[in-house]
């Protein structure tokens, strides 16, 4: 017990083997090129470290889509203002459809 305590702390999720997710891992990272669902990661030598902080970049990427999701209808899925991309079967995408980042940043306002 005491042993325990004194070794690094782990989270629970952690010691699970699902480390809580970021919300910004629904996005590609621009930045280090972390795929979906998969964390950033920096050089340090040779080797890739994964951070547990997104890239400021992919934040910022995250914040787009958040913000295309607020503010633009999907043209593929429907789907209102305000609401998640849909797959065709009704699950979340978890993604944007393309076409609604067209339809955000191409709308002349
Ligand atoms: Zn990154
Ligand atoms: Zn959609």
């Amino acid at each position: 017990m005491t042993d325990r305590l004194r070794s690094a702390p782990m989270p629970a999720a952690l010691r699970a083997g699902r480390p809580p997710r970021h919300p910004a891992l629904a996005v590609r990272c621009p930045h280090c090129s972390a795929a979906v669902d998969m964390r950033c990661t920096t050089r340090a030598g040779r080797t890739r470290v994964q951070r547990l902080i997104p890239c400021e970049a992919r934040l910022d990427a995250h914040a787009a889509v958040l913000a295309v999701i607020a503010t633009a209808v999907c043209p593929t899925c429907q789907v209102a203002p305000g609401t998640e991309c849909r797959t065709d079967d009704g699950r979340p995408l978890r993604d944007i459809h393309p076409a609604r980042r067209t339809e955000a940043g191409g709308t002349a306002a």
